[in-house]
């Protein structure tokens, strides 16, 4: 059901609801208010008639009935009736002749109990009073039709019935017109967002002047698309750069190989010839081979295998890993301030991954320095392990502490050393899947210092 009707529904159903309550409740205590009238002057009535009555010796009967036929002309079809002690009628008038009731010997009995007794008979409402005094014990019946009190009862209704009906279809038109305003706004974003698609990401949902839900709304798809159009450009710019990068290489091997192919040479040109392709081919195959942990590093944990792994085991394989790329590279490792039970060096993560990180941080702290010399020290700090990594090389400029963590960027007066500009962009990722983040402290010359923080298994931190 489409939320316009829903809303409308919701809305008529809920005012229908209030209007019965309303309704009910103003029929309900002009009901209740005519009743008390009516009780109250029946009673009154009879209690004239019973005074009269108990004055016999002064009044006569006919003047009794002189003064009932005359008074309280709004009740129509008037019945007064008394009863003595022993249920015998002794006085009887009726508006119209032979409107005679009969009344129960329980109601008189009832009367005599409680003072008077309310009852209907046929069309008519009637009360029985109970009179005592020294000379009589009366109980005198008076009935009639409240003509006007019912008559403006049942207008009354009639009133109610109208502007109920009316109120719930106004209700029902209006509450259509409203859900449609209502949900404007839902429309004109589901408008822009259709507008939007990958080759016009810089477009964005207008949000409106005033700053209720539907702006906030309209504001987290804004930073939504925001952060897709920085991911979109991200992308494109490390294709282009990888793309880059690859076809460099398979340029220079391709000229190479045209040139050498343009005549016979001697072996030992081929094998010049090939042991400079050899050494292109191993340049792309570690390209490829970073650029697909990149992409694995690029998704989200969800995909990978997470497990409690050991962070001080993969510190301990980190100096040979080192000298197998370069046999002077030293990598030196301290324990100072481990915790004493080793559960406490877990990190709930991807081994093969972390191990990665933390090399590339490392490689990089051996090749940027002259004594090719790095140190490891891993703490716990709180929720957190720290692997800090520390040389005594070139330093880092503080204009490029951010920009060395963007992919395929190299600081330009070292980029003679080996390397694609992509191993701190990559450890910068495979970090922040892990929760964790990278912190540089570094001073141009003297040597930098990078600290890893990731958080340790079994803590939300
Ligand atoms: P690569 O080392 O392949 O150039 P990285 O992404 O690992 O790429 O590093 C980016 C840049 O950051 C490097 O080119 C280098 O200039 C700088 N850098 C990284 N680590 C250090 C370090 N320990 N000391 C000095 N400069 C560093």
């Amino acid at each position: 059901m489409p939320v316009r009707l829903r809303i409308t529904l919701l809305f008529a159903l809920l005012v229908f609801v209030i209007l019965s309550l309303v309704c009910s409740g103003v029929y309900y205590f002009f009901h209740q208010s005519r009743l008390n009238t009516i009780k109250t002057r029946l009673t009154n009535r009879g209690m004239t008639t019973a005074r009269l009555l108990s004055q016999r010796e002064v009044f006569d009967r006919g003047l009794v009935q002189r003064i009932d036929s005359a008074t309280t002309i709004s009740l129509k079809n008037k019945t007064v009736q008394a009863y003595d002690y022993q249920n015998r009628k002794i006085y009887q008038y009726n508006d119209q002749p032979g409107d005679t009731m009969q009344v129960e010997t329980e109601i008189l009995d009832d009367a005599r109990v409680n003072g008077t007794r309310y009852f209907k008979t046929g069309n008519k409402e009637a009360v029985a009073y109970h009179h005592a005094d020294s000379a009589s014990r009366l109980v005198v019946v008076s009935a009639a039709t409240d003509a006007d009190g019912l008559e403006r009862l049942s207008a009354l209704a009639k009133i109610l019935l109208v502007f109920f009906l009316v109120g719930n279809v106004l209700v029902l038109v209006a509450g259509y017109f409203f859900s449609r305003g209502l949900l404007l706004p839902v429309r004109k974003i589901t408008e822009d967002v259709e507008e939007i698609s990958a080759h016009n990401l810089t477009r964005r949902i207008s949000t409106g002047g005033s700053k209720d839900e539907w702006y906030q709304l309209a504001h987290t798809l804004n930073r939504l698309l925001n952060r897709l159009q920085e991911s979109f450009e991200w992308q494109r710019r490390f294709i282009s750069n990888a793309s880059h990068e690859l076809s460099t290489p398979l340029t220079v091997i391709s000229s190479q190989l045209e040139v050498s192919l343009q005549r016979e040479r001697g072996a030992e040109d081929y094998r010049r010839v090939m042991q400079s392709i050899y050494q292109d081919v191993q340049r792309m195959s570690r390209l490829t081979q970073t650029l697909l942990e990149m992409a694995k590093a690029s998704g989200s944990a969800g995909g990978l295998d997470f497990m409690p792994v050991r962070l001080d085991e993969i510190l301990m394989e980190l100096p040979a890993q080192a000298a197998g790329i370069n046999p002077q590279f030293t990598v030196t490792i301290q324990f100072d301030e481990l915790p004493e039970s080793d559960e406490e060096l877990l990190v709930y993560g991807n081994e093969p991954l972390l191990s990665t990180a933390i090399k590339n941080i490392v490689i990089n702290a051996c090749k940027y320095s002259a004594d090719h010399t790095a140190l490891v020290y891993l703490s716990r700090k709180d929720k957190h392990l720290l692997v800090v990594v520390e040389d005594q090389g070139i330093g880092i400029e503080r204009s490029e502490r951010d920009r060395i963590f963007q992919p395929f960027y190299r600081v330009e007066e070292n980029s003679n050393a080996e390397g694609f500009g992509l191993g701190l962009s990559l450890a910068d990722k495979i970090v922040k899947i892990h929760k964790g983040r990278i912190e540089i402290d570094s001073e141009k010359d003297r040597g930098t210092r990078f600290f890893i923080f990731l958080p340790a298994a079994g803590t939300t931190a």
